[in-house]
């Protein structure tokens, strides 16, 4: 084991000895598509004073730290990931009049279900999205014409040593981007500013925006949802399917037949190089026949 992870894991026994350092975890159990290594160290962050220990002794021991919401954006590598990779798993939630005030770990359903039963409307477009209200920040996750800088008001985060507070207007948010994708800060707390609606009316729209979901995606397969950005010419999926690729396999990676801008893990079975292959067909072939070279929007981790 190399000195640094063998000094990190020391530190931890001696520093934080109830907290579960975890040595035989992989990305494959962690990601939605169901892919990738072992990981060197994880660890499930519950209360931030312990967060703020821990990458502190990443730091001192020089090992790099991964943050990781749900792993529903996530392309793994199948090799050793030498990374302390931290699950925010932080998960209070609260309404405060038309404010939903949530830890960065709740995820996006139970979100959704919290604003429903306090007749808290403007989340309705996340529906169905897999993913954690962290996730959905650094990503500006969106759908149906709404994203989520249309709703959050604050965000607190943190460098490991100080706790911030930034307010929309300076998060830098564009599309499927974010002040936090050009840095390795963590997501702490999300305050979502909402509006007052009926708990019907709202669940009326979730099960629409959830049917819509359903009929277009493919659902309930194992995936890391749209591999690729929006082109500002077309739809990547279109393009895509323009170019004869929709329902291509290789081994045990399929392009959806449903919605060709998703790859599928189809049997549990396919690797990382697999989904990568047609990813690199995909961007080929558009380009050759379009002139677009597309962007994935999946974050890889060699
Ligand atoms: C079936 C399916 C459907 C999807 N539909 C949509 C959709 O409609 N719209 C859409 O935008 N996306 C969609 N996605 C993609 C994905 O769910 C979103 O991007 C989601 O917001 C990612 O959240 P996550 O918690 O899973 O993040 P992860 O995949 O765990 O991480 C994504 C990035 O965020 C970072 N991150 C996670 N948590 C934190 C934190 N607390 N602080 C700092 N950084 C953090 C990670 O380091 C990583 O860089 C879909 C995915 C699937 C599988």
């Amino acid at each position: 084991m190399e000195k640094s992870f063998y000094n990190f894991f020391k530190s931890m026994k001696a520093n934080l000895p109830t907290v579960n350092v975890v040595k035989n975890q992989t990305f494959k159990n962690l990601t939605t598509i169901k892919i990738g290594g072992k990981i060197r160290a994880f660890i499930e962050i519950k209360e931030v004073t312990k967060l703020l220990k821990i990458i502190s002794i990443c730091k001192k021991n020089k090992v790099d730290y991964f943050v990781l919401g749900n792993g529903s954006n996530l392309l793994a590598s199948d090799k050793i990931h030498e990374k302390v990779v931290l699950k925010i798993s932080l998960k209070n939630i609260r309404a405060k009049n038309n404010l939903i005030i949530c830890g960065a770990g709740v995820n996006m359903f139970s979100l959704n279900h919290f604003a429903i039963k306090n007749g808290l409307s403007g989340l309705e477009w996340s529906y169905g999205i897999p993913g954690t209200v962290g996730g959905g920040v650094k990503m500006n996750a969106g759908s149906f014409g709404s994203e989520m800088k249309d709703i959050v008001e604050y965000v607190y985060y943190t460098d490991g040593e100080k706790i911030f507070r930034k307010n929309v207007k300076s998060l830098d948010f564009s599309y499927r981007n974010s002040f936090f994708s050009k840095n390795n800060y963590v997501i702490l707390k999300v305050v979502l500013k909402l509006k007052k609606d009926t708990p019907e009316n709202i669940d009326n729209l979730c099960t629409k925006i959830f049917s819509k979901r359903f009929s277009s995606q493919p659902y309930g397969t194992l995936n890391a949802g749209s591999v690729f950005k929006k082109p500002k010419e077309n739809y990547a999926p279109v393009l895509i399917e323009m170019c004869g690729l929709k329902g291509q396999k290789y081994k045990n990676a399929e392009i959806s037949e449903k919605h060709c801008g998703f790859i599928i893990n189809t049997n549990g079975k396919a690797t990382f190089k697999q989904v990568l292959k047609l990813i690199c067909k995909i961007k080929k072939t558009v380009f050759e026949k379009f002139g677009i070279m597309l962007e994935t929007e999946i974050e890889i981790l060699e």
